[in-house]
């Protein structure tokens, strides 16, 4: 059995499932933390625990960096070097090599860069990725793809596409005969608890599980014809790519502030807003899944990556999509940005300065039980490291109860509570 997912409850297209991994099970939908460098940013794994965690995200261009992932394989993989013993999914590195690197330059056999930390040449080909990502030891491997700028023209946006199916496919060779090469598949693996909660306790894989991912830009016909031909490769499971949030600036009002005073040094006779078509590209984004979900096979996980607001994951998960991932709950965090049931707040505003309720007053979270917005605002204007871990600690906590308060809504067959806006917390 590559990736066991089973299907238990089902409202329209919406579906709980759950998902067994070689570290424990997996409920879906599911929202995974993003623990970019072996860590969720500010967070100790205890506490990712107690948040109900129960997969998070590493990434393989960061630990391919630093700490080298030989360094992280001889030490027994991610999981033992972090000390995690849920469930752990690599991204293939080609979204960092895209947005973060230098002088990339893209050929058939892969992508070379040079490091953002020291400079040095390196070169990511499908092979590669899935030798790091074996020696990281996650348990969900993503293909190499190559992320597709937006906007692109539809020549590029087809070429890219063409691209990533090819290396869709290298990615699956190289992966099939290498995947028991992972640090976990000759010692056992599975905790007590993670067996307990598996229901099964013998049926888990011993091998991870690679997804390939549907690129195709922002063309329907593109993102369609990629899905076929992406299931005719076979995979456990898909994902969506290409769709991200996580690198938007609109949304940090910190970065908004410092554009506008430096723009107007400039001294321009008049200034633009830019950047804040955000319900454009939401409904574009949710065209693009839906087109894709047509086609991906209903009894396997799907995956949109990169994704997003709490409003729009849990609009997502109700159009049948079972995982996804961001930076905006844990980097927004350490900008002062709370997602609350009230709506988003900047909690560097002054009006927060003698506010003795919680972040929000319906977050069972062990932040909003002890402390106070005053407090949070004088932890973060002075800078306190506190701040980023209080901060991150609530932001991934309302992110983790709103898609427990899908699963829940999914069981009692009515989601339309959740999308009516307003996501009450159960
Ligand atoms: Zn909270």
């Amino acid at each position: 059995m590559t990736l066991p997912f089973t299907i238990e409850s089902q409202t329209g297209p919406a579906r709980l499932a759950r998902i067994s991994t070689a570290h424990g099970p997996v409920e879906t939908p599911s929202f995974m933390p993003v623990g970019t460098a072996g860590t969720v940013k500010a967070v100790p794994q205890g506490i990712l625990e107690d948040l109900g965690a129960q997969i998070i995200l590493g990434n393989t261009y960061h630990l391919y960096l630093r700490p080298g992932h030989e360094l992280v394989r001889n030490l027994g993989g991610l999981h033992k070097f972090m000390s995690w013993d849920r469930a752990l999914l690599t991204d293939s590195g080609g979204f960092q090599v895209f947005s973060l690197s230098e002088l990339r330059k893209v050929k058939e056999e892969g992508v070379s860069f040079r490091s953002h930390l020291d400079g040095t040449s390196h070169l990511f080909t499908p092979e590669r990725s899935m030798e790091i990502q074996i020696a990281l030891g996650a348990d969900i491997v993503m293909a190499f793809d190559e992320c597709t700028e937006h906007p692109a023209e539809r020549e590029r946006a087809r070429a890219s596409m063409e691209m990533t199916l090819r290396w869709a496919k290298r990615s699956k060779d190289y992966f099939e005969a290498h995947k028991h090469e992972v640090p976990w598949n000759s010692v056992p693996a599975l905790s007590a608890e993670n067996a307990e909660g598996m229901g099964h306790p013998t049926a888990y894989p011993t091998a991870p599980a690679l997804f390939g991912i549907i690129q195709g830009g922002m063309y329907p016909d593109l993102r369609r014809e990629s899905a076929e031909r992406t299931v005719e490769l076979d995979f456990p499971g898909y994902a969506i790519g290409g769709l991200s949030v996580g690198e938007s600036r609109a949304m940090y009002p910190d970065l908004r502030r410092e554009s506008a005073e430096r723009t107007v040094e400039l001294d321009f006779p008049g200034y633009a807003i830019g950047g804040l078509s955000v319900g454009e590209s939401r409904a574009k984004t949710m065209e693009m899944i839906a087109v894709v979900l047509e086609i991906l096979p209903k009894d396997k996980p799907r995956y949109v990556m990169g994704v997003g607001y709490p409003e729009e994951i849990v609009q997502y998960a109700a159009m049948g999509v079972d995982m996804m991932d961001c930076v905006l709950p844990t980097r927004a965090a350490r900008h002062g940005l709370l997602f609350t049931s009230e709506g988003r707040i900047n909690i560097k505003n002054a009006r927060y300065a003698q506010d003795q309720g919680p972040a929000d007053p319906k977050c069972a979270c062990r932040v909003c039980a002890r402390y106070t917005r005053a407090y949070l605002r004088h932890l973060f204007v002075s800078a306190e490291p506190l701040a980023g871990v209080l901060n991150t600690v609530h932001n991934l906590a309302y992110y983790l109860d709103t898609m427990r308060s899908v699963r829940h809504a999914i069981t009692l067959g009515d989601l339309s509570g959740m999308l009516s806006g307003s996501v009450s917390l159960t």
